[in-house]
Parts: C-alpha cells; sequence; structure tokens
C-alpha cells in the first residue's frame, strides 16, 4: 500500500513539473518546449480538410463520408490525422501516459481560437463511473479542462454515460449509432442552453460518439455544437479505423 501511495505522488510530482524531455523523441528539450524541434514539423499536421468533418482529403472539397451524409455536429476539427506518431501519441495517452494531455491542450486551445471563436463553452464526451474507474480517468474530460481554461471558454460537464456500450473497434457507421443510442442524457439543462459548444475528444474516426452527445445537447437547446479532436481518421474504411490501435 505505502509503495502505490509512493508512486502517486511521485507521479503527481511528475505530472506538475513542466517537460524536460521531448513527448516524441524523448531528446532533451528548452522549458516551455513539449514537442522538440525536429518532430514538430514531422507531425501529420492536418492540412486540407473536408470542410465539415476536418478530416483530410485529398484535393480541396467535400469528404466521401459528408458526402453520403453530413457530419452530426456543426463543425468537426482535428490538429492530425491519425497515422504515424500522432497515432502513437494518442494510444499512449490513453493506455496511462495521462500527463500528455497537457501537449495536447496548448495544440488544442489556437486550434479552437482559429475554427471556433464563437464558441463560449467546451465539454468532454463522458464516460461509466466503472470505465473511468478502469482507465484511471476520462482523457476527454482531462483535455476538455485544459483547453477550457487556456482559452478562456466555460468549462461544462452537463451530461452522464448512462450505460456501457460495447466495444465499437469493429462496427460500422450505422452499427455503431444503434449501439450508443440513448446512452448518453444531459442531467444540467439549463448549462447548455443557448450555448455555443465545443466537445473535447481523442480521435474522431465514424463520428457517431460525437454524433450521439450533440443531438443531446442540441435536445437540451445548445444553440451549435462543435467538436475539436487531437487526430481524425481520414479514409473511409469498413470499420471507419485503418489502424488497429484507434479504439472507439
Ligand atoms: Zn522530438
Ligand atoms: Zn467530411
Amino acid at each position: 500500500m505505502k509503495i502505490v501511495e509512493l508512486l502517486k505522488t511521485k507521479l503527481k510530482k511528475y505530472d506538475d513539473t513542466h517537460n524536460f524531455t521531448c513527448d516524441v523523441c524523448g531528446r532533451e528539450v528548452f522549458a516551455n518546449e513539449r514537442i522538440c524541434k525536429i518532430c514538430f514539423p514531422l507531425l501529420p499536421w492536418n492540412r486540407v480538410v473536408c470542410p465539415f468533418c476536418g478530416r483530410k482529403v485529398g484535393e480541396e472539397g467535400v469528404c466521401l463520408d459528408c458526402k453520403e451524409r453530413r457530419i452530426a455536429v456543426d463543425l468537426a476539427r482535428s490538429l492530425f490525422v491519425h497515422e504515424g506518431e500522432a497515432a502513437r501519441l494518442v494510444v499512449r495517452f490513453k493506455r496511462g501516459e495521462k500527463y500528455l494531455f497537457r501537449t495536447f491542450a496548448e495544440y488544442l486551445a489556437p486550434c479552437l481560437e482559429k475554427n471556433f471563436p464563437d464558441a463560449d463553452a467546451v465539454t468532454f464526451v463522458p464516460m461509466t463511473e466503472r470505465a473511468e474507474k478502469e482507465r484511471g480517468y476520462n482523457q476527454s474530460r482531462l483535455l476538455a479542462e485544459a483547453v477550457a481554461e487556456r482559452s478562456g471558454r466555460t468549462f461544462l460537464a452537463p451530461a452522464v454515460k448512462r450505460r456501457e456500450t460495447a466495444a465499437q473497434k469493429f462496427l460500422s457507421r450505422a452499427e455503431r449509432e444503434e449501439n450508443l443510442k440513448g446512452c448518453f442524457r444531459v442531467e444540467d439543462k439549463k448549462s447548455v442552453a443557448g450555448r455555443r459548444i465545443v466537445i473535447i475528444d481523442d480521435t474522431l474516426t465514424t463520428g457517431a460518439t460525437a454524433g450521439e452527445l450533440c443531438a443531446v445537447l442540441r435536445k437540451a437547446k445548445a444553440e451549435k455544437v462543435y467538436l475539436l479532436t487531437i487526430t481524425s481518421v481520414p479514409k473511409k474504411h469498413p470499420f471507419g479505423i485503418p489502424d488497429a490501435e484507434a479504439e472507439e
């Protein structure tokens, strides 16, 4: 028990200090730098994207997914294409390297400002209590709190996840939507009404999760619902995920 407590304080200490090494390659970095100057430009930053969902497209225009049916949120944007080092960072973040939320928030906050300047609140995708206990944290909530603070927006936690949903890895967009139906509930409707809210999450795959949360926020009279993620999966794919590492 004592060792566990000791580890916890050590980890907390680590959380509270600045980076000394690059989050990608481990090279030493200067104070306040989180990703070194060599790794930074090599990351798969999103450049030419679909105007609606923000996924990478080959040439300017609407992506195949949105041509079929537009993404449910008003607008979505993401920092990176879900591949290579960016995908690995997200997986590390979800598998215990909690401290990475600071690095992501640093880049997500200006991305919010640029793409959703009229947004006035930030929220996250809720997890069930059990799932959160298992992971030890809700990665989406960590990001949302940090982005709200950095961008001077109100942090909202109006929704809960009512039941566990089956793993989504191998489900199609339609199957995911069915799987998620009714899983979120807005408990604090007052905080949502009339707001322009940004949902912050780690990865946009099919958009089904954000779509379901968006639906309940709109029902609670949110004026606009945006989605901001670290990565997005670019191409239409039978499972929505070309990378076996991606989840949900
Ligand atoms: Zn580096
Ligand atoms: Zn699109």
